[in-house]
C-alpha cells in the first residue's frame, strides 16, 4: 500500500513538472529562416523498410535540387528497430533519440510495440516515447473520400490522456489493476488552438469536439469545456460536440458524415476514430499522419509494422501510399507546398491506376514507386 502511494505521488510530481515544461516551450520552428532543413528518416521494422525505400526514392527525386544545393538533407536514422530496442531495453535508445533531435523533422516507418503474449519484454511504444520526448502534441490526420464529399481532418491530442502514463499503471493487488488518464489545461488548449486555427485558415470549417465527458467527468469534462472556451475566440466557426460512441456511428452514416470537417479528440478516442476514418478512406495503408510540436515534427503512416505480412513473405506488397501521404504533410509543414501538391496528385493517380490490397496479390510497393518516379 505504502509503495503504491509513493508511486502515485511520484506520478503527480512528474505531471506537475511536465505542465511547467509545456508552458516554457512554445516557440514554433521557422523553417523559412533555416539555412538547411534536416529530415531524419527512420525506417522502423516490419514493413517499415519496404515503404521507407519507396518514400526515400520519391523524396530524393522530388527534392533533387534542394538536396544538391544543400538546402535539404535527408539523413538516415539507424537503430529504431524492435531488435535494437529490445537489446537496449529502451523504447527509443538514447543514441537514436539524440540523432533524431539533431534533425528538424522526422519521417518515421512503423515500429513494433511489444504486447502481452508476444514473448517480447515490456518496453513502451516508440511512438508514445517520441511524442513525449519531442513534445509532439498534435496528431493531425486528414481523410478524404471525394465521391462521398467527405473531407475530414482529425486533431488528436498526442501526449496526454491514457497514453501519458500507459506503462505506469499499478497492480494494487493480484486482483486489482489501475491505470491513469491525464488532461491538462496547457495540453488541451494548444491542441484546440491548432485545430481552430486550421478551421479558420481553411474557410471557417465546422469543428466537432469528441469526448465521453458524460462518463469521464474530470478529464474529458475539462477537455470539453476548454475546447468550448477556445471556440469563443472563433465566433464565426460552428462548433458542436459528440460522444465518441455516436461519433463512431456518425462517420459511417452517409446522411450526415459529409457535414463534419475538423474533429478535436483526446488521445485514445483519436487513436480509434482515426483508424475507422482511414478504413472509410480505403484502408490504413492509404493514410498518413503528422505529429506536430513547436520545435520538432514527425510524419508517419497511421498503420503499424504489419508483422503478419512479413511472416507470410508478402512485405513487398505493402502499400507505400500511407508513408507518401506522410511525406506530403511533411513537405507542407516545412513550406514546400507546391511539391506537396505535386506528390499528392501523383499518389492519388498511382492509387487509382494500381491495385494495392496488401494481401500478396496486385501490385508491389516497388511498382507503385516506379509509377510515381516515371511521372516526376
Ligand atoms: P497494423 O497496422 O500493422 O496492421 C493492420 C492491418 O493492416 C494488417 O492486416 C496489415 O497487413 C494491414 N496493413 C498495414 N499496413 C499496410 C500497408 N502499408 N499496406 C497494406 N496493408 C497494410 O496493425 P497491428 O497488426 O495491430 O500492429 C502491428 C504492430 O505495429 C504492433 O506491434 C503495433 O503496436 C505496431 N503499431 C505501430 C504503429 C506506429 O509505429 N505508428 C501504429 C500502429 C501499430
Amino acid at each position: 500500500m505504502e509503495d503504491n502511494i509513493l508511486k502515485i505521488k511520484q506520478i503527480i510530481e512528474e505531471q506537475l513538472a511536465r505542465v511547467e515544461r509545456m508552458k516554457a516551450n512554445n516557440t514554433p520552428t521557422d523553417f523559412a529562416a533555416l539555412d538547411k532543413i534536416i529530415i531524419g528518416a527512420a525506417a522502423g521494422d516490419g514493413i517499415g523498410p519496404v515503404i521507407m525505400k519507396s518514400a526515400r526514392a520519391v523524396l530524393e527525386k522530388l527534392l533533387a535540387d534542394e538536396i544538391a544545393s544543400g538546402k535539404i538533407e535527408i539523413r538516415d536514422i539507424e537503430g529504431l528497430t524492435i531488435e535494437n530496442r529490445v537489446e537496449k531495453m529502451q523504447a527509443v535508445p538514447d543514441d537514436v533519440l539524440e540523432q533524431i533531435k539533431q534533425c528538424h523533422v522526422l519521417l518515421k516507418g512503423p515500429t513494433t510495440t511489444p504486447g502481452k503474449g508476444d514473448g517480447l519484454p515490456n518496453i513502451e511504444s516508440a511512438n508514445v516515447t517520441l511524442r513525449r520526448e519531442l513534445d509532439l502534441f498534435a496528431n493531425v490526420r486528414p481523410v478524404t473520400v471525394p465521391e462521398k464529399n467527405i473531407d475530414w481532418i482529425f486533431y488528436r491530442e498526442n501526449t496526454e490522456g491514457e497514453y501519458a502514463l500507459g506503462s505506469r499503471g499499478i497492480d494494487i493487488s493480484d486482483e486489482i489493476s489501475m491505470d491513469f488518464k491525464v488532461t491538462t489545461d496547457a495540453g488541451t488548449k494548444r491542441l484546440a488552438r491548432a485545430a481552430f486555427e486550421y478551421a479558420k485558415n481553411n474557410g471557417n470549417l465546422n469543428v466537432s469536439i469528441i469526448t465521453k465527458a458524460n462518463i469521464m467527468k474530470k478529464t474529458d469534462g475539462k477537455f470539453l469545456s476548454l475546447c468550448y472556451e477556445m471556440a469563443k475566440e472563433y465566433p464565426e466557426i460552428k462548433t458542436d460536440d459528440w460522444y465518441v460512441d455516436i461519433c463512431a456511428a456518425n462517420l459511417i452514416n452517409d446522411q450526415i458524415n459529409s457535414n463534419f470537417n475538423v474533429f478535436i479528440l483526446p488521445n485514445l478516442y483519436g487513436d480509434i476514430i482515426t483508424d475507422e476514418a482511414a478504413q472509410i478512406q480505403g484502408g490504413v495503408g492509404t493514410a498518413g499522419s503528422a505529429n506536430i510540436g513547436n520545435r520538432y515534427a514527425m510524419f508517419e503512416a497511421i498503420h503499424g509494422s504489419a508483422p503478419r505480412m512479413v511472416k507470410d513473405g508478402i512485405a513487398e506488397y505493402a502499400n507505400p501510399a500511407s508513408l507518401l501521404k506522410a511525406c506530403e504533410m511533411m513537405l507542407r509543414h516545412i513550406g514546400y507546398t507546391n511539391k506537396a501538391e505535386k506528390l499528392c496528385a501523383l499518389v492519388d493517380e498511382a492509387s487509382a491506376a494500381l491495385d494495392m490490397p496488401g494481401d500478396g496479390t496486385g501490385n508491389t510497393a516497388a511498382e507503385f514507386t516506379d509509377f510515381i518516379l516515371q511521372k516526376l
